[in-house]
């Protein structure tokens, strides 16, 4: 078991109802949340969630109106920031400019209780750790943006702490050398241990790092859960939404039972049979979520399907290795389908205004109801 899945596991941070008021303007609102050591934890929103402010929180430059911060189990609310066995990992650009990339990984040691015969050899572990061991001498205008970003990582790393919180790390570099800089950031937290805190707003970037997610909606969390499970069960409109291209429609409960759910959502298109174990009243106000890469499209009307609707192709976005249909329905409801171009000039042959069938199985998708 996961120690998120564990009731018996103590986490290494935990906020218990924590608020942060700016006036009487509230960023962040009652919150509860562990953290586990090993973690790479992603605090994931939009601008002006409140997400910063969580994460400053934690390295003590803000002080929260209610509620305390465990690390540990012991209250750190009254340690103060430089105390704390937590850092901060800054943006590349504030490296010390007139520092050797190992005089700037040195910085926070030499100003530490650390003999001085010890810190040649931790500078010296710590560019193997971010393969930079050629550039000990070099100025960091003579190296790379993502070379750069891997100093500020190695400095941030240097005093072994017990949590290292990243804010927006990598949003100054271009998006191949971000994706790439996401992989060797989960390899060097894999090979350090240590448990990190990521603050993004790319969602693609919290989903390729992160052990778990959590989404942030003004200074609540919407949901904290892994990648995987907040991709495939999001629990509400707001987190379906925020994560990946999604379908939405809205629609009544028409009945509910044996673990099948009903849906009546447009005059003349039959009731979308959906699995589902809750227990519904009929007539509750309810979403149907289902991802495009769920739904089928095909010229020829599918057989023995639960679920089968009809349109015109509306828009065609191809983007290489997928392909998106925007489906238009009688109903005016527009659907979008994906499909995974496996063979070179793939496609179905499918052009605008091609008249085709969308299905998708009863597991494939999600009744939601907030
Ligand atoms: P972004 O992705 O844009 O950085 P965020 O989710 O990190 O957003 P925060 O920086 O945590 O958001 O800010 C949350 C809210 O608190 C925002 O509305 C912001 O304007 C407000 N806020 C943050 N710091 C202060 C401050 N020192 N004084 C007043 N309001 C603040």
């Amino acid at each position: 078991t996961k120690p998120w899945d564990d009731a018996e596991k103590s986490p290494l941070i935990r906020f218990e109802g924590v608020t942060k008021r700016f006036g009487d303007f509230t960023a962040v609102d009652n919150l509860d949340l562990d953290i586990f050591q090993g973690e790479f934890f992603a605090l994931l929103g939009p601008s002006g969630c409140g997400k910063t402010t969580l994460l400053r929180m934690l390295a003590g430059f803000e002080v929260p109106t209610q509620g305390r911060i465990m690390l540990d189990g012991q209250d750190i609310g009254p340690v103060p920031p430089n105390r704390r066995a937590v850092n901060m990992m800054f943006q590349s650009y504030a490296l010390f400019p007139h520092l050797t990339v190992a005089d700037n990984i040195a910085f926070g040691l030499k100003r530490s209780a650390m003999p001085k015969s010890e810190i040649a050899g931790r500078v010296e572990d710590m560019l193997n750790l971010v393969q930079l061991k050629g550039f000990a001498g070099r100025k960091p205008d003579q190296i790379s943006g993502g070379q750069r970003q891997r100093v500020a990582l190695a400095r941030a790393l240097a005093k072994a702490p017990k949590l290292l919180l990243l804010d927006e790390p990598l949003g100054a570099l271009d998006k191949k050398l971000r994706q790439e800089t996401q992989f060797e950031l989960v390899d060097i937290q894999e090979k350090t241990g240590t448990t990190f805190v990521i603050v993004t707003h790319d969602q693609e970037e919290a989903m390729t790092v992160a052990t778990r997610v959590a989404v942030m909606d003004n200074g609540r969390l919407a949901q904290v859960d892994t990648p995987d499970r907040i991709y495939e069960t999001p629990n509400s409109v707001y987190v379906a939404g925020f994560i990946g291209d999604i379908n939405l429609i809205e629609g009544k409960v028409a009945s509910c039972g044996d673990g099948r759910t009903k849906i009546a959502w447009a005059e003349g298109q039959p009731d979308i049979e959906c699995d589902h174990a809750g227990a519904l009243e009929i007539g509750t106000s309810c979403t149907f979520a289902i991802r495009p890469e769920k739904t089928a499209i095909s010229k020829k009307q599918p057989e023995n399907t639960a679920n089968a609707v009809s349109g015109k192709i509306h828009d065609i976005a191809y983007l290489g290795n997928i392909s998106t249909y925007h489906v238009r329905l009688d109903s005016g409801h527009i659907i979008k389908a994906q499909t995974a171009n496996r063979e070179r000039r793939a496609g179905q042959g499918l052009t605008w205004e091609d008249s085709v069938w969308l299905s998708w199985s009863p597991t494939a998708g999600l009744v939601l109801t907030r």
